[in-house]
């Protein structure tokens, strides 16, 4: 691997406004990158190096009072790696930073409440990348591709959403949405796959082939949730997911540019550091 394989950055690359319509995105693709699995794998331990360190400056910035925050919202179909994303790049870096939230169906508590209520409780703080296994984008998508409210009501939440994040963003979380986009041959052959493994059957929720008969309706919410909520301070990006390893190196490295972007030091001392070390040179 001479040079990096990314001829494009990828947070303009997978950036949803830039693509055509999600219907024609090819989930094999990798927008950006030349290179091929083995370039990824050696790329992504190597840029795991890098965003292990942000992320201890962000940890140390925390540590230090400093409040913000970044906000990894990770949504896709059944299979489509999600949780693979939180164990292979989550797993890059100190598990101490991390706060993880994986987001089923509401229960009757949250079901009583706004529909962000149990977003709001999981939000980072200072210091801490959250990651979002699904997130509020449920609430346009499952709910709006079987009404599981009205219309009239979902429609609104696209205008709440956008409101929600902005207002986020402006309290120093930094949001990253990532859409992990499976093709539906692909998605069959990880199912079978959960039906003949059992290591893999805890997976397998006989649901999912239910949702299968609904897979356009879901484009469309997705084109919708893309058309509606894709703004600069919180951007989609579009990740092609047949390829686990080019997802994982994607969604890297839009984390190590959300964490770059945030031009962080390490915290000045809050002590003296001269004499505390003729104190500690006075000690025994
Ligand atoms: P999993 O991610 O495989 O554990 O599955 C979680 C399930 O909960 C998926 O079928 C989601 O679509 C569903 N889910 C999550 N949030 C909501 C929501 N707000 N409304 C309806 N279903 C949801
Ligand atoms: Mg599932």
């Amino acid at each position: 691997m001479g040079k990096s394989a990314w001829t494009q950055p990828a947070r303009e690359s997978l950036r949803a406004n830039r693509l055509g319509p999600i219907a024609a995105f090819d989930p094999e693709s990798t927008p950006g990158f030349d290179g091929d699995k083995a370039d990824g794998e050696a790329l992504l331990a190597e840029r795991g190096e890098h965003l292990a360190d942000l992320q201890e400056l962000l940890y140390a910035n925390g540590r230090s009072g400093d409040r913000r925050s970044v906000l990894l919202i990770l949504q896709g179909m059944d299979t489509a790696g999600k949780g693979g994303i939180v164990r292979h790049v989550g797993g890059l870096v100190d598990p101490q930073g991390l706060a993880i939230t994986g987001f089923g169906k509401p229960t009757p508590d949250e079901l009583a409440h706004d529909f962000l209520w149990r977003i709001h409780k999981a939000l980072p703080a200072g210091g801490r990348i959250g990651i979002f296994d699904r997130s509020h984008y449920e609430d346009v998508l499952p709910v709006r591709v079987h009404n599981l409210v009205p219309q009239a009501e979902w429609e609104t939440r696209y205008d709440l959403i956008n409101t929600f994040e902005r207002e986020l963003t402006e309290q120093g979380t930094t949001v990253i949405k990532c859409a992990l986009v499976v093709s539906k041959d692909e998605q069959k052959a990880r199912l079978t796959e959960r039906l003949e493994r059992p290591d893999k059957y805890w997976k397998f929720n006989p649901g999912d082939i239910d949702e299968r008969a609904y897979w356009d309706a879901y484009l469309e919410a997705y084109q919708a949730i893309f058309d509606r909520t894709d703004t600069d301070n919180a951007p989609w990006y579009v990740i092609p997911a047949n390829r686990k390893w080019f997802s994982r190196l994607a969604v890297c490295e839009l984390l190590i540019h959300a964490l770059g972007s945030l031009d962080l030091d390490w915290p000045a001392a809050d002590f003296d550091v001269e004499e505390q070390k003729a104190r500690l040179a006075a000690s025994e």
